[in-house]
């Protein structure tokens, strides 16, 4: 695989930074594109289609040159420690060789942008209630929200990847804080094994290269608190995100994992001091399917959140994002579910739940007793009969659990 010195061009009100790549299967484009007001944040390396191309050149056995800069730093730990990572968590992918023609410059001082992704999740809005306050260090201070198509927003991804902008732009605007759309065709690289999940650290961090020219460094949220970090085979690389993003890094751009101090649960109640995730907070996991950007307030990650707010006593401000009446509706069975189904989320909300004194509905339990949760899920129908009809889309969801799911 071969990859040119990027094109920098205008068309219409889109700047689009484009690269060659040559290969064996034939000639195209990796492209990214940015609305004109931040064309000058483009980076004129290519750093961003190395980082975003090493995976699928991975999984073709494709050497990479770069006829073009790229970061020495970024080369170094290119051709090998990240190789590494990588092929712990998917060992289907073989070693290749990294060369190029130059080695860039770093850029002395490091462009004083600060940027980290705004997706209107826990993780997210975690940075952001961090980042953000008055007693926030400067040089760590978020000033710019990256909004990014690189392969997350589902089968109807060009659709939902406006509408979920336009669905968080407003609270940008609240923020004070410049929304970066960056549009690319990133994705259509990675084929069949290579999903989203697995992927996501390294598409993300090509945007956050692709923007060198004004950003010098870079929060990525993280999904998992630092116990669970760990390099190997997973179905999240989210678990490597500590690890290899400090490889993802150059000299003029600082990239690396933030909220692993964090505990899902504390998270969650730190987001609830964050005024402006009270009408946007978005952690469904139904809402791709739906082709919506509201909650269902009824799968996994849904009813987590809403479980959590309700222990802390918080759950009414978010009225405006969750149907809180079918959430009441669900909740017996739910937390039924959590005394039975004992992964390591569910154990740290009943912990939480006995921290706080919270006490657990009497119905969960006699439920947890039984034993059966198909039997729980039918006592569950019979309250919602005494309770009024369900209103939500979606199933309960709580049998699919995956204990290690972030928001
Ligand atoms: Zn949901």
């Amino acid at each position: 695989m071969i990859l040119s010195t990027p094109d920098i061009v205008q068309r219409e009100n889109q700047v689009f930074h484009q690269v060659t790549v040559e290969s064996p299967k034939g000639s195209s484009f990796l492209w990214y594109s940015v609305e004109e007001p931040f064309g000058g944040l483009l980076s004129h390396s290519c750093d961003a289609a190395l980082v975003g191309l090493l995976i699928p050149a991975m999984a073709c056995g494709e050497d990479i040159h770069i006829r073009g800069a790229v970061s020495e730093r970024l080369l170094y730990n290119l051709s090998g420690p990240c190789q590494s990572v990588l092929r712990y968590v998917m060992p289907r992918l073989r070693p290749i060789r990294v060369t190029a023609d130059t080695l860039s410059p770093s850029l002395t001082p490091r462009p004083a942008g600060v940027a980290t992704g705004f997706s209107g999740g826990i993780d997210s809005y975690c940075v952001l209630a961090d980042n953000l306050g008055a007693d926030t260090l400067p040089g760590f201070r978020i000033t710019h929200l990256l909004f990014n198509n690189v392969g997350s927003h589902g089968k109807d991804n060009e659709r939902m990847f406006h509408a979920r902008f336009e669905h968080l732009a407003p609270s940008a605007r609240r923020l004070g804080l410049p929304f970066v759309k960056v549009d690319s065709n990133l994705g259509s690289f990675f084929g069949n094994g290579l999903g989203f999940t697995k992927t996501h650290t390294f598409r993300n961090a090509s945007v956050a290269l692709l923007l060198q020219g004004g950003i010098g460094r870079y929060l990525y949220a993280s999904a998992f608190n630092y116990q669970n970090v760990f390099v190997g085979l997973a179905r999240e690389i989210a678990y490597t995100d500590s690890i290899s993003l400090p490889l993802l890094s150059t000299d003029t751009l600082d990239a690396f994992s933030a909220g692993s101090e964090y505990t899902r649960v504390e998270k969650t109640v730190r987001v609830a001091d964050f005024a402006e995730s009270y009408g946007t907070l978005d952690v469904c996991i139904n809402s791709h399917q739906r082709g919506t950007v509201t909650n269902c307030s009824a799968c996994p990650k849904c009813l987590r959140t809403l479980a959590t707010l309700d222990i802390a006593g918080l759950l009414e401000r978010y009225s405006a994002v969750f149907d809180l009446e079918a959430y009441r509706r669900q909740k017996n069975v739910y937390f039924a579910e959590l005394l039975a189904i004992r992964n390591p989320f569910h154990r740290e909300i009943i912990a939480f739940a006995r921290r706080r004194g919270y006490p657990l509905p009497i119905a969960s339990r006699i439920l947890h007793l039984l034993r059966f949760p198909s039997l729980s899920r039918f006592f569950g129908q019979i309250s919602e009969t005494f309770t009024g009809p369900p209103t939500t889309t979606g199933s309960s969801g709580s049998s699919v659990h995956n204990p290690y799911q972030s928001n």
